[in-house]
């Protein structure tokens, strides 16, 4: 079984703090939908005629695509593809999209599972991260999409902004709770270089949630989200029993998927392939029945590493066993010390040869990863 990630690049303005690839000059939208399906036709084999259990529209902002546009591309995923009987298919959504009649288009042409943007239920924090859609918008579209029958829906809250207090965290916790979600993503703010945020906190202007902080928030979101019945199945993903996102889980379970449109990345358990970011290179390239991508071979360091570091965030953990038959990367012998540290700090639990963070752990999962990792030799 595989995945299929489709990026779609168009958003309607840009949030202060993204650094995802997109544009806002959806001129060029219908001819990169073309470009899109000319990708998937060239990368017919890429997959090996691997059934797809899930397909996923992610951005940018996939719900700017049109009904057409969305069965043209879905046409050709079926025509190209076999599919699971009941796969798995999500549409990363914006609140100001989701009108009743978007809706109801969505789950005409097949989609089952919502990942909505809300961020906030503050209007003052929308406006601050330059979200394009109000708290109001957010809740009614939730509401309407559970009455078109698309009741899968997935609810991106985000903490450790500037100025966010921990009362208006609570605030969007319990709002996005009382939604009925299956499933909650709650990421913390990453200030990048190359956003609006990354220069006003070059120039001093930011005011940064300081480390303490943060962590508080952390565990405002797991107490919180975990005694309302959702599991915490990966560092920033929250689901109901049965609801844990496939898509993502195909990442770290090291399935094949295959990435069409501009940025997106395709792995194959060999190699790595990451499209060009740039919409109007991507479309020439294909024009002219060229995929424009670089390709990195993995070394075995590479899947050690990405073993270690997509496992560790799991609720499932980082097999030994697994590392030593696939890789032959006996990492007790290599990192003994590192992990009879982490053991002792009550950082990591070891249960069954697998290793698992406990909940301070979890608060720096990445600096303990980066201590376990294979050097290339
Ligand atoms: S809508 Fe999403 S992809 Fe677009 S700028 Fe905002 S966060 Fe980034």
């Amino acid at each position: 079984m595989a995945g299929l990630y489709l990026h779609i690049p168009f958003c309607k303005q840009a949030c202060y703090y993204c650094d995802f690839h997109f544009s806002v000059n959806t001129d060029i939208k219908a001819e990169l939908v073309k470009a899109i399906i000319r990708e998937m036709e060239l990368q017919v084999h890429y997959l090996g005629g691997e059934p797809l259990e899930t397909i996923y529209f992610g951005g940018g902002t996939p719900s700017l695509l049109t009904e057409a546009e969305l069965n043209s591309i879905l046409n050709t995923i079926y025509k190209l593809h076999p599919v699971a009987p009941t796969p798995e298919i999500t549409l990363e959504a914006n609140p100001d999209d989701l009108t009743a009649e978007k809706l109801t288009a969505l789950a005409r042409v097949g989609v089952n599972r919502l990942s909505i943007g809300v961020q906030s239920f503050d209007n003052s924090v929308l406006q601050f991260l330059n979200r394009a859609h109000t708290a109001d918008e957010a809740t009614k579209c939730i509401d309407a999409a559970h009455q078109v029958g698309i009741s899968n829906l997935s609810i991106d809250i985000m903490f450790g902004l500037p100025n966010q207090h921990e009362a208006i965290l609570y605030k969007d916790l319990a709002s996005a709770i009382a939604l009925h979600p299956t499933h909650v993503s709650v990421y913390s703010l990453t200030v990048e270089e190359k956003t609006v945020f990354g220069k006003w906190a070059q120039q001093g202007k930011l005011n940064i949630a300081a480390e303490p902080e943060a962590a508080r928030q952390f565990e405002v979101v797991m107490d919180t989200l975990e005694s309302n019945g959702f599991t915490q199945y990966e560092i920033s993903n929250y689901a109901k029993p049965g609801f844990e996102s496939q898509h993502n889980g195909s990442y770290w379970q090291r399935k094949k998927y295959l990435g069409i449109g501009p940025s997106a990345h395709s792995y194959n358990g060999d190699t790595r392939q990451f499209n060009i970011s740039n919409n109007h290179r991507y479309v020439q390239a294909l024009s002219g029945g060229k995929i424009p991508f670089e390709l990195e071979q993995l070394t075995r360091a590479n899947k050690i590493n990405e073993y270690i570091f997509t496992t560790l965030r799991t609720n499932r953990g980082c097999n030994l066993a697994v590392l030593k038959q696939d890789y032959d990367y006996d990492l007790e012998t290599v990192a003994g010390k590192a992990l009879a540290r982490m053991v002792a700090n009550n950082l990591i639990t070891q249960k069954a040869g697998t290793l698992l963070l406990t909940r301070a752990g979890k608060l720096v999962a990445d600096q303990l990863a980066l201590e376990f990792f294979a050097s290339e030799k």
